[in-house]
């Protein structure tokens, strides 16, 4: 039996960074895997959906080349090619990953790990006990009743991004973020593409105006989509996949898509014989991650927090740093930048309109179109920056459309997360032209002194 002061089962996004911070506070740490180190972000997720937005970009900037006076042709998509970029990406950053946790003197165990006590991990029959033991084993993609995934003609983002040609036709069944990023990735790779989402609207998540933008852009695109309807029964036939909603509208497609959703990996591995507390499968963890049993942790997509790579950063960093003894401040999950890195992006910080009502807050909004931009101009991209505000206090939330906007969540995060009001960030100086200025230009708006905007 090996015994460690920290054994982690799951080396995702919050399993290894739970190990990365644990040992750099010298601690003893195991990390057991029984896949790939990086988890679902690294080999399934976060980064190979980027490098694929990132080729569809190159596709739609070859297209449209000739709006910026360059002659170019766009002639097709080589999607051996794409993979093999996007393979290059994600094995660069894995070796650089393994390399960074042998570094650190972690314990790196490969194989499947089963929770027998309270505080030990049997790996194929080889014992790991640690004085806390951390639970990270991530999340996988949900389907719904009377959807079979064959992984051919009805696929998850696992085998969607994993294709070797470009499907003429695509429904994505969900309208959220990762449904959105992949109809944005197959409409500039040349699929014809339609998104069905029960709820109301796309990213329903986002503030409202943030969806409205997004989806008179994506009809721009000539993405289709159908809000507000459920559903209800699929077939598949030598034309494809027929998906009928309730409404009784039918769609048919070469391929469909289920992006309905995340569930935590939590079942058969030992969790419910510990007594864990559970809901729907999700662990059970208050602010500092702690589950009810005295010595278990658990972070990531398998508790019911924001499923995002960086929050299980920072609940993996949360927990080292509170078994280490540093009693640091929870997380506060309002304050996690958001992106949906489709063209446009959307990216969020703070709490949307409707939220900052429900808590109470006398509410005041702006909305700086990036029509006033002088980089938008440039690079010819449409959207907005709206500011959600306390009356005479602090900014309470920042939803951003348009290309390239999350790398505007960097300034967004701190004036949320600083709780600035418009008059402080109305005095910093933004360089021109940048798209950073439309932060800017909506505060001097917020603050009563608009420059180039009206009001
Ligand atoms: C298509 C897609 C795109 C995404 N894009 C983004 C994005 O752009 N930005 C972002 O922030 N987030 C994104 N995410 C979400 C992000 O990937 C997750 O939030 C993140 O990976 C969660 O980390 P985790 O450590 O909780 O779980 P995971 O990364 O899923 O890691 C869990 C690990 O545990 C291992 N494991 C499970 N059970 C066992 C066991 N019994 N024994 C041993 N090992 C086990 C698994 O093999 C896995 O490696 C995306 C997700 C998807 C699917």
């Amino acid at each position: 039996m090996s015994q460690f002061d920290l054994v982690i089962l799951g080396g995702g996004s919050g399993g290894y960074a739970c190990a990365l911070r644990g040992a750099q506070l010298g601690l003893s740490v195991a990390l057991i895997e029984e896949d790939k180190l990086g988890g679902t972000c690294l080999h399934r997720g976060c980064i190979p959906t980027k490098a694929l937005l990132h080729a569809g970009e190159v596709a739609d900037t070859t297209r449209h080349a000739g709006d910026f006076g360059v002659k170019a042709e766009f002639v097709s998509i080589d999607m051996l090619a794409v993979n093999a970029y996007k393979d290059g990406v994600i094995s660069k950053l894995h070796k650089g990953l393994q390399g960074l946790v042998k570094s650190r003197n972690i314990t790196y165990v490969e194989g499947h790990g089963r929770l027998v006590s309270p505080n030990t991990i049997d790996v194929n029959g080889t014992l790991y006990t640690g004085k806390n033991v951390v639970l990270a084993t991530g999340s996988y993609p949900r389907t719904l009743p009377g959807l079979e995934i064959d992984g051919v003609q009805v696929i998850t983002s696992e085998q969607a991004m994993k294709m070797e040609r470009v499907p003429s036709s695509v429904i994505v069944l969900g309208g959220g973020v990762i449904g959105c990023e992949f109809a944005s990735v197959w409409k500039s790779f040349g699929a014809e593409v339609t998104i069905i989402e029960g709820l109301p609207r796309l990213v329903a998540l986002e503030d409202e105006s943030s969806s409205k933008q997004l989806e008179r852009a994506f009809r721009k695109r000539g993405i289709n989509f159908e809000v507000g309807t459920k559903f209800a029964s699929m077939t598949k036939g030598p034309n494809g996949v027929t998906v009928t909603l309730e409404n009784g509208s039918t769609f048919t497609a070469e391929v469909l898509l289920v992006a309905v959703g995340r569930g935590p990996v939590s079942a058969n591995i030992g969790y419910e014989e510990q007594g864990l507390s559970m809901d729907r499968g999700y662990i059970l963890v208050d602010e500092k991650c702690r589950t009810n049993v005295p010595g278990i942790w658990a972070v990531g997509d398998l508790i019911p927090t924001l499923q995002l790579a960086h929050v299980g950063f920072a609940e993996g960093i949360l927990v080292a740093e509170e078994i280490a003894g540093l009693n640091p401040r929870p997380i506060n999950y309002d304050g996690v930048p958001r992106v949906t890195y489709s063209e446009p992006e959307v990216a969020s910080v703070g709490l949307t309109t409707a939220q900052a009502k429900e808590r109470g807050h006398d509410v005041v909004e702006i909305n700086y179109d990036l029509a006033g931009n002088g980089k938008a101009n440039i690079l010819k991209t449409a959207g907005s920056v709206k500011l959600v505000a306390a009356k005479n206090g602090p900014v309470l939330g920042i939803h951003m459309v348009g290309s390239r906007v999350g790398e505007l969540l960097a300034e967004a995060q701190l004036i949320f997360n600083w709780e600035a009001e418009a008059s402080d960030v109305a005095n910093l100086i933004h360089a021109h032209p940048t798209m950073s200025e439309a932060i800017g230009e909506a505060h001097l708006a917020l603050a009563g002194k608009p420059l180039h905007a009206h009001g």
